[in-house]
């Protein structure tokens, strides 16, 4: 359930930056035009996604990217400090993932899919997925120096489509529900240029602007699974213990599509 007395709080909680943009762009910038509050999570900073940079460079460059790209958006941005490829469920990552998450105070949270291309992803959905059970439980210690208040309820879980729609075997990852983003499609590619060090690099070694062109052929692909130009598709987490309220698709029951 939602707290009246306040806007309700979407996070994002994705692996690295950009992956917010490329797997759910089109739904942020509608739960923003609703009046959501909304904040952008990232495991790591994007240490290993250079060919050119040092680690510290690019840890820097991808940091004030994805800081501009959740500006552009209106949304808070914070990193858990996590490394590339190092993304496990452990008892160190767990309390750093579930004190940034507590700083933002969720109502609902998307991640990964539980099953997708990459490790990292995979484990970023396990890891979230243990920290919203977290959050509210007062007795779980994060052991910072000042650690951030217990939240008060448990958030809402959702899961993204995997990268390309696709498990690790090729199969298709049918959601439960799509959410048509033809109309902020746009906005969608406007936020994912902010990661320009990822743009330039694959069109530098491409020829042709691969990074925008494949986030717009998956969300074509996922359109014309339901009948949208554009289309992000979903799955609620209905485990026992986590809201079972449908709080997204209800915000979003006009972008609502279900039809394969
Ligand atoms: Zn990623």
């Amino acid at each position: 359930m939602t707290d009246a007395s306040r806007a309700p709080r979407m996070l994002a909680a994705m692996a690295h930056p950009d992956d917010a943009e490329i797997l759910i762009g089109g739904t942020l910038f509608h739960l923003k035009s609703l009046g959501w509050e909304l904040g952008i999570m990232t495991m790591t900073s994007g240490d290993c996604g250079s060919q050119t940079h040092s680690r510290v460079e690019i840890i820097s460059i991808r940091h004030a990217e994805a800081e501009a790209a959740a500006a552009f958006l209106g949304a808070w941005y914070g990193c858990a400090g996590l490394k590339d490829i190092e993304i496990f469920t452990n008892v160190d990552n767990l309390r750093k993932v579930v004190e940034r998450m507590r700083n933002f105070d969720p109502d609902l949270v998307i991640t990964h899919s539980p099953v997708d291309y990459m490790l990292d992803h995979e484990e970023t959905s396990r890891l979230v997925r243990g920290a919203a059970f977290a959050l509210a439980i007062p007795l779980y210690r994060t052991h910072r120096d000042e650690p951030a208040a217990a939240t008060r309820a448990t958030p809402a879980l959702y899961y993204a489509d995997p990268v390309e729609g696709i498990d690790p075997m090729g199969e298709r990852v049918r959601p439960q529900f799509y959410v048509d983003i033809s109309d902020t499609m746009e906005q969608k590619r406007e936020m994912l240029k902010f990661h320009s060090s990822q743009r330039e690099w694959l069109r530098a070694h491409h020829g042709i602007d691969e990074y925008l062109n494949r986030m717009t052929e998956w969300a074509e692909g996922y359109g014309r699974e339901c009948g949208a130009a554009y289309a992000e598709g979903f799955r609620q987490h209905r485990g026992h213990g986590y809201p079972q309220e449908p709080i997204l698709q209800e915000a979003l029951k006009q972008f609502l599509v279900f039809s394969f």
